[in-house]
């Protein structure tokens, strides 16, 4: 048969058609509502089906969305860094590796039990809910993804507020926790968030009847926000940690684990070291050792000028926070050198380069001349958020003195930041550290509430 022009044609453009349909991306909507209280009723629904489940199901659930994690490591890191402009691919990835390997499950969600003469009571954790969880933009995916298996193992369902600056790359993570779900014979809307995270959307999360508990990763403003809702509120705010050295650490090694500390993710990490309080006694030695790790040393004229640069009369320049060492510096008009890894100088603990949370690899040093000093200068440094700091030393007295004045949720001595969060340190992971109030690095359990659970006079066998 004979085909004409205007039928091949139609013929091209519906071939042309279907192939673009076949190259588009997979739909990221598992989970996403056009309004806030139709995903929180979609949770609702899905929490009821959570809550007759068997723990090995749950646990089913949570291996798929570990599995996914990793699978989509790279696309997320990659998605994140272009979304937001923050952070580094690699690192990003490391950080999705991190959370699918060590975020705890249901074995964190445990029961005490009491058995004698009258009968038998147990303590169990039980599920909250539907929890409200709002989620920053510095780690979103991580923080969706980590919150999502605490929370499930939990037997709870969670509802998303990201940052607005990370829209596309928290979806894309709601989308694949319910995949993860669905995968494995579970509900949909496990996570569920809304297509527009407004702050009129946060609003109507937290004051809905069916949000009994609140979890908001972020700065001051969110967390007090939070806390004032009358609900139960999970603060995890922001921190600014210091890192001490004193004359007994090994300097050497002290540099080369601030530098990589302070530098991982272009220093996003709310637990990452955001500047140095050295003893007088080695402050050169740690410099010199710090210029070998890839420091970049700023004069008095370049500081006042990266001090304009990022701190505006508006706060914190967001085109700053999250980027490397060297396109700070080029914001400024400095070439630095090819291995240019972080920003440092010398200044008083006022300085705002070192009293601010600033979130990129910039740190400033503050020279102090015994222990009490230093330990006096850190504390104020720290503003009371009981956050991270961290110390570099083998005088156990000195790690003792300052770990009880500091009275942060982490304290890593003689390691990197990161070490926090079970990157070359024991423990387990999490990207919410609920520093405000007091629970610490948050896992499954956190997010459940007591159950006692009394048999009077039966059930004790001895
Ligand atoms: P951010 O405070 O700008 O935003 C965090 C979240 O809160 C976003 O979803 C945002 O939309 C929302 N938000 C902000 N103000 C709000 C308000 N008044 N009411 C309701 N919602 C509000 O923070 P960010 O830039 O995304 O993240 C960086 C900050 O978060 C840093 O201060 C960092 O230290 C902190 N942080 C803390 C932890 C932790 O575990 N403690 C983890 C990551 C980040």
């Amino acid at each position: 048969m004979a085909v004409n022009q205007e039928q091949l044609q139609q013929i091209v453009t519906a071939v042309v058609a279907k192939l673009q349909a076949e190259k588009k991306a997979p739909e990221t909507t598992l989970g996403i509502f056009e309004e806030m209280n139709d995903a929180i009723a979609a949770a609702k629904e899905a929490q009821k089906v959570m809550q007759k489940m068997p723990m090995d199901f749950r646990e089913k659930i949570l291996t798929n969305i570990r599995k996914k994690t990793q699978d989509h490591a790279e696309t997320l890191a990659k998605m994140a860094v272009e979304e937001t402009g923050m952070g580094n691919v690699g690192d990003k990835i490391l950080k999705h590796h991190l959370l699918a390997e060590r975020t705890p499950g249901t074995e964190d969600i445990t029961t005490t039990a009491w058995s004698g003469d009258r009968g038998l009571t147990l303590i169990e954790m039980g599920p909250f809910g539907v929890i409200g969880a709002i989620t920053p933009c510095t780690n979103p995916s991580e923080t969706i993804l980590c919150n999502s298996i605490g929370m499930i193992a939990g037997g709870n369902t969670v509802v998303f507020c990201p940052h607005p600056a990370a829209i596309k790359t928290s979806q894309y993570a709601v989308n694949l926790v319910n995949e993860a779900s669905i995968e494995a014979g579970g509900p949909a809307n496990v996570a569920v968030s809304v297509v527009n995270p407004t702050m009129e959307a946060s609003k109507i999360m937290m004051a809905h009847k069916d949000i009994p508990l609140i979890a908001a990763t972020g700065g001051p403003g969110v967390v007090t926000s939070v806390l004032s809702s009358g609900k139960r509120g999970i603060g995890a705010g922001a921190g600014n940690p210091p890192v001490l050295v004193d004359e007994t650490a090994d300097i050497k090694k002290a540099a080369k684990d601030i530098v990589n500390g302070c530098t991982f993710d272009n220093n996003l990490p709310c637990i990452a070291e955001k500047e140095v309080v050295a003893i007088d006694l080695i402050a050169d030695e740690l410099i010199y050792y710090m210029i070998e790790e890839g420091c970049y040393v700023i004069s008095k004229e370049e500081q006042d000028r990266l001090t304009k640069t990022v701190l505006t009369p508006k706060g914190l320049n967001r085109k700053c926070v999250g980027r490397d060492a060297k396109t700070l510096l080029s914001m400024i008009g400095v070439t630095a050198p090819e291995q240019t890894r972080c920003i440092i100088f010398e200044g008083p603990k006022e300085h705002p380069l070192i009293s601010e949370e600033l979130m990129m690899p910039i740190l400033g040093i503050v020279r102090a001349k015994d222990i009490d000093d230093a330990i006096e200068k850190a504390v104020w440094l720290e503003h009371g958020n009981r956050h991270s700091a961290h110390m570099h030393s083998k005088n156990v007295e000195n790690l003792t003195k300052f770990g009880k004045a500091i009275d942060t949720a982490i304290f890593v001595k003689n390691g990197p930041s990161y070490a926090a969060l079970g990157f070359g340190g024991e423990g387990f992971c999490t990207f919410t550290i609920a520093s405000r109030t007091g629970e610490g690095l948050t896992s499954a359990s956190t997010f459940t509430k007591r159950r006692r659970c009394v048999m009077s006079d039966s059930l004790c066998v001895r």
